[in-house]
């Protein structure tokens, strides 16, 4: 973390402005803004979180509920968004209250006696080397807090207007502020409207903006529906602190998730699983009948069950929209998009693949600086276009295997000594898990090339950073005082997009060779695009951030050698951020973990929402200027000197 770059502050660094400050405006809806966003689930809060690092824009969340979540909904946080919860400054608020899902296990009916359950495998969760942090889980309540704190602690950020519903969009192309939306307070009635200049629909599966902008949900509507509840339990159930996967031979299954804090425990069951009298179709399901049913199910083990925190029917459906804007597929060469729907609004998933809350907040992860470079002049607006284009793919992706995953879940166990009376083999859905690990963690995500995106023309520079896909972080020591962190951890939720030069061997002995001329290139040359593109007065890594990378050890190299441009001279006393230069670990050395070329090194190009754009030689300086040229505008917009970064 950085700060004082613009003079010293004291007190916590993270603290911005006051949120009593911030309640103040808290009822006064703007007429005008630059975003809205509908709804504040974890979608559009971290909607929310992303566009509050950009003080110059003016963004509203309405939510109808009257304040806070506090209970219930999603818990499984994948390794990916943990990768993005420290982009946002958070992640190690989840890893210090969460609990980690280190392996998962699987029971069975018992051979011995059918009507009883045996342990049939045990496996690691998350397959070594795949993230740097772990599969966790916390309610989403918390998730919602911390992505809440982010907003707080901008100078813009502001609490959501809470007890406001969505009734109805207009859109008025010509205006300034094209969308108008109608609100109806929830308490009183009374309607309200704003305008703004985009419009991000994150309202939930039941979304208004869905269907303001024709678009609707399809897929399964024969809902599968799963009771869920938090349970504090007395119980000789020996997995009851692992996350396992129950098939009853008569009773049905049951999903174990333990929660944070070490006694609460979830219970997912599934309805349609259960005998007749007992399912959801009956609409009598009681807190008291779920409890029955895990008990059952669990046999010979004993569930006492003290208390329950919270419990729900989810009645739920793999399904998904078309198109996640408002620009229909011909009309999109002259039309660009203003209102977007996000997360829930788009698709929904069985909660048995955890990937709800996580695949939501990818959206607008994805969304958010895409949203801020545009409204504040620094792309063209066609890279809106690549927001549906990469998340409803990879959502159609996902739900093709959420689909298989949830039926193999739901198979009867197959039983041995009746093979043929169909049924899936423990040890086949065991398989199966492992496999889809890399989908739950969230590390599958691969986008095809567009304007963001290039081909994967030199991606044998550095076969490990694979383009279209999110930055591997791996471990690096930080040159100016020796800190070994994990060099992901520099890409920040602040917009920029990044630079990351590896050296060959030899390059530092050498004003001439590819390294130092690619610096060269980017300080002087005018078709660089940190100089085209960054504005006058404001620091020189506010829009591409440069960071890098040698192979020598952080005790031989020598400060002298290093380019100006990775120790920049930045802020109002023109400070020296002397954290852009890092050397290979010599215990986990990147440039073997990622596949770098040793040899000749190599240049990536990272979005700010860590996906990898671009892998290219160190000297293919003019691809890299092409590169940005094809959607990035030049600065007209006055900056403030180190607005992006304390
Ligand atoms: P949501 O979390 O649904 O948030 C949408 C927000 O928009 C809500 O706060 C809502 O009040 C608000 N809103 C809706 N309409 C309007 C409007 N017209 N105007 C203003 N505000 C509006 N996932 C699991 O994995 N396991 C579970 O057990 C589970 N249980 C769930 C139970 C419920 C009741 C719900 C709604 C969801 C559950 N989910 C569960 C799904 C998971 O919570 C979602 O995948 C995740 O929250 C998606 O986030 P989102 O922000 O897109 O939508």
């Amino acid at each position: 973390m950085q700060y004082h770059l613009n003079g010293f502050r004291p007190g916590d660094p993270a603290t911005g402005v006051r949120i009593a400050e911030l309640d103040a405006h808290a009822n006064e809806l703007p007429r005008e803004v630059d975003v809205l966003i509908v709804g504040g689930g974890p979608t559009g809060l971290t909607l929310a979180a992303q566009l509050a690092a950009f003080p110059d824009l003016s963004v509203v969340v309405v939510e109808q509920k009257p304040g806070r979540l506090e209970l219930g909904q999603a818990d499984g946080i994948a390794c990916r968004s943990m990768e993005m919860f420290e982009a946002f400054g958070f992640s190690e608020r989840v890893l210090k209250e969460s609990y980690y899902v280190n392996e998962t296990t699987f029971w069975k009916p018992s051979e011995a006696r059918r009507a009883n359950i045996a342990r049939s495998g045990r496996i690691q969760d998350v397959e070594d080397g795949l993230s740097e942090f772990p599969h966790v889980i916390l309610n989403q309540a918390r998730i919602q807090d911390f992505l809440l704190d982010v907003v707080h602690q901008s100078s813009s950020g502001r609490e959501p207007f809470y007890g406001r519903r969505l009734l109805h969009l207009t859109n008025d192309p010509s205006a300034t502020h094209p969308v108008t939306a109608t609100l109806e307070r929830v308490d009183t009635g009374v309607r309200e409207t704003i305008r703004a200049r985009y419009v991000v629909g994150c309202e939930g599966a039941r979304s208004v903006v869905r269907t303001e902008i024709g678009r609707k949900l399809a897929g399964d509507s024969a809902n599968q529906a799963w009771g869920v509840m938090d349970v504090l339990a007395v119980t000789d159930f020996p997995d009851i602190r692992f996350k396992c996967a129950v098939h009853s031979a008569h009773e049905g299954n049951l999903l174990v998730i333990p929660r944070e804090g070490g006694y609460l425990v979830r219970l997912y069951i599934e309805l349609d699983k259960l005998k007749n009298s007992e399912r959801v179709l009956d609409k009598n399901i009681t807190a008291e009948r779920l409890v029955a049913a895990a008990q059952r199910i669990l046999q010979p083990y004993t569930l006492d069950v003290k208390e329950i925190a919270w419990w729900s029917v989810y009645d739920i459906g793999q399904r998904l929209t078309d198109k996640f804007d408002d620009v229909p597929e011909d009309a999109m060469p002259e039309r660009m998009p203003r209102i977007f729907i996000a997360g829930d609004a788009c698709h929904t998933h069985s909660p048995k693949a955890g990937q709800g809350m996580n695949v939501s907040i990818a959206d607008a992860y994805n969304l958010g600086w895409k949203l801020a470079a545009v409204l504040r002049g620094r792309s063209s607006p066609a890279i809106l276009h690549t927001y549906s284009a990469e998340r409803q793919s990879l959502a159609q992706e996902l739900i093709d295997f959420d689909r298989a995953f949830a039926k193999m879940f739901s198979a009867p166990p197959k039983d041995p000594s009746n093979p043929d009376a169909g049924g899936v083999d423990p040890a086949e859905f065991q398989a199966a898990f492992v496999k889809a690990g890399r989908f739950t963690a969230g590390t599958a995500v691969h986008y095809r090339p567009s304007l963001i995106v290039a081909e994967a023309t030199h991606q044998t520079r550095a076969t490990g950073f694979v383009i279209g896909t999110r930055f591997h972080s791996a471990p690096v020591i930080r040159y100016a005082d020796a800190r070994a962190m994990h060099l992901g951890h520099t890409i920040k939720a602040d917009g920029r997009w990044r630079l990351f030069a590896f050296a060959g061997s030899g390059d530092l002995a050498s004003a001439q060779s590819p390294f130092y001329r690619l610096f060269a290139f980017l300080t002087e040359s005018s078709q660089s695009p940190i100089r085209k593109y960054t504005p006058d007065g404001a620091d020189i890594d506010s829009v591409i951030d440069v960071r890098a990378i040698v192979q020598e050890s952080h005790r031989d190299l020598r400060s002298d050698t290093l380019p100006p441009l990775s120790i920049p001279n930045k802020g109002r006393y023109g400070l020296r951020d002397y954290e852009k230069v890092f050397c290979a670990d010599p215990a986990s050395d990147i440039y073997d973990m990622r596949g770098i070329d040793r040899t000749h090194g190599a240049l990536l190009v990272v979005r700010p929402d860590q996906y990898v754009a671009n892998v290219l030689p160190l000297d293919a300086t003019a691809e890299l200027a092409a590169f940005f040229d094809e959607f990035m505008l030049t600065a007209d917009v006055p900056e403030l000197v180190g607005a992006s970064h304390r």
